[in-house]
């Protein structure tokens, strides 16, 4: 499968991000890290689990706490 390229996403007024925009699946995310090992916060990726479209929602998870 092609490495495809994080989708940098808004999130809108609605607060919610349950649908992919690539192909409508609507149950939700898997969760992707990266960067864990990293003197920075960890990226936390969505993905989508029915056609692999990964996106950036702003959320991080932060390791050094
Ligand atoms: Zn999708």
């Amino acid at each position: 499968m092609a490495k495809r390229k994080t989708q940098k996403i808004e999130i809108g007024q609605g607060g919610e991000f349950t649908i992919c925009p690539e192909c409508g699946y609507a149950d939700g995310f898997h969760s992707v890290f990266e960067g864990l090992n990293a003197s920075k916060p960890a990226k936390w990726l969505l993905i989508c689990p029915r056609c692999s479209s990964k996106y950036d929602i702003g959320l991080k998870y932060d390791t050094h706490k």
